[in-house]
């Protein structure tokens, strides 16, 4: 994950003047994202608060899009809505994530003080789609479910858990063994 400059944004500032954001992302703009949608149209909104909390930056704020993903039972395209929360809290280094940090607050890294929010969007859509896409209804599939489609389900499905995690959602774990 490397996100060009541009996108990093101040975090230490953003805290101290306790600033309201609202963006717009283009999910083809999100390319970890776009792996695993059968469309790259339309646009992730995003709304972020920022404020301090023992002494470091923190972050809440809420997350949605309308994804095209493909139905896994009868593999034709459905849309699906989105959302995701983010409660993040702003660390300097993966040894500062893996120390003291405030309770239902999720690590985020941000060397210098700068984080990429297209990043923190991206992650949060990518845990919010669903492990197998499905229309709720099976009356709505063009078909019905042959072998050749439960196959392609459990392909699709470890597909979509390789994808789906989260670049630091085990820090605290992984640093503590
Ligand atoms: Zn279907």
């Amino acid at each position: 994950m490397s996100p060009a400059p541009a996108d990093l944004v101040d975090v230490e500032l953003l805290a101290t003047e306790r600033a309201h954001l609202d963006a717009a992302y283009p999910i083809a703009s999100l390319s970890r994202l776009t792996e695993s949608l059968a469309d790259d149209g339309g646009a992730a909104r995003a709304s972020f608060r920022f404020y301090r909390v023992s002494g470091r930056p923190a972050l809440d704020g809420t997350v949605d899009a309308e994804v095209t993903l493909l139905c896994q039972r009868c593999l034709t395209a459905m849309r699906l809505p989105i959302e995701g929360r983010l409660e993040l809290v702003f660390v300097a280094s993966e040894a500062e994530a893996a120390g003291e940090l405030p309770e239902g607050l999720e690590p985020a890294l941000a060397p210098h003080g700068k984080a990429s929010l297209a990043a923190v969007v991206e992650d949060e859509l990518l845990l919010s789609l669903p492990l197998v896409a499905k229309h709720a209804d099976p009356a709505q599939c063009a078909r019905a479910a042959g072998p050749e489609r439960v196959a392609a389900e459990s392909a699709a499905a470890a597909r979509r858990e390789e994808s789906v995690q989260r670049p630091f959602a085990d820090l605290k774990d992984r640093l503590k063994s």
